[in-house]
């Protein structure tokens, strides 16, 4: 069956995110524009996955716990799980290997934590806009290890892809899925033969914005409407 998804959108605790991407904001609006199925990936933290869960199944939408990893070489990433635990737990390893800066709110925006009602919990007092000490493949063992999916954010976008940041798409039997920004730039790569043909590649929003989460457009093919089953439709 298909499932219309978007599995990149960022909440109100991603810095660069904006304040109104709360959990109720963010599910109703994936929900209007006709989504089956969303991810909430903030900049390397899960604060707000359980809410934005909560939020989606009070309505009926599905939610994948998730995150957007920088790695120790400025790649982003997108680790979906098929548990909050999981995530939770993926957000632990990845705070253990961050550096201790404070963000600076005036600078970088504020980092909110709600709850699935939208109110407000306290603010992540780390700054979630920098690398980890964790490598891509480190990262990408970490992720898989824990049965979720890795892949490799906005590859063709000119900042924080895995393409600009090592000049080549690492071989790792691990990554099936890859997530591109525009059809030209992918075509761009293939062309180039940065990148081969074989990748599952899924076009997401990187929403910051309510009004940028995707239209009805992207589907993958699953077994079943369940967490387990997107997974591993990503990873095969
Ligand atoms: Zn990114
Ligand atoms: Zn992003």
């Amino acid at each position: 069956m298909k499932l219309y998804c978007d599995l990149h959108i960022h909440s109100a605790l991603s810095p660069c995110g904006d304040d109104d991407m709360t959990p109720q904001n963010i599910v109703n609006m994936a929900k209007l524009k006709g989504l089956d199925a969303i991810a909430v990936t903030d900049h390397n933290s899960c604060e707000n996955t359980a809410a934005c869960v909560e939020a989606g199944k009070r309505i009926g939408l599905m939610v994948i716990p998730g995150m957007e990893i920088q790695t120790r070489e400025d790649i982003h990433a997108l680790c979906l799980f098929s548990s909050v635990d999981k995530a939770l737990s993926f957000q632990d390893y990845v705070y253990k290997n961050m550096p201790e800066i404070k963000n600076k709110e005036e600078l970088f925006g504020r980092q909110l934590i709600l709850n699935s009602k939208d109110e407000y919990m306290g603010t992540c007092e780390r700054m979630l806009l920098t690398s980890t000490l964790i490598s891509f493949d480190d990262a990408c063992y970490a992720v898989c290890n824990m049965g979720g999916a890795f892949i490799p954010a906005h590859i063709d976008r000119d900042g924080f892809s895995v393409i600009t940041s090592l000049g080549f798409m690492p071989p790792n039997s691990n990554i099936k899925t890859v997530e591109y920004h525009t059809m030209e730039g992918l075509y761009r790569l293939i062309k180039m033969k940065l990148i081969n043909e074989d990748y599952r590649f899924i076009k997401s929003s990187d929403a910051h914005y309510l009004g940028d989460i995707s239209e009805r457009e992207m589907y993958i093919n699953v077994e079943s409407f369940s967490l387990e089953s997107i997974i591993k439709k990503l990873n095969s």
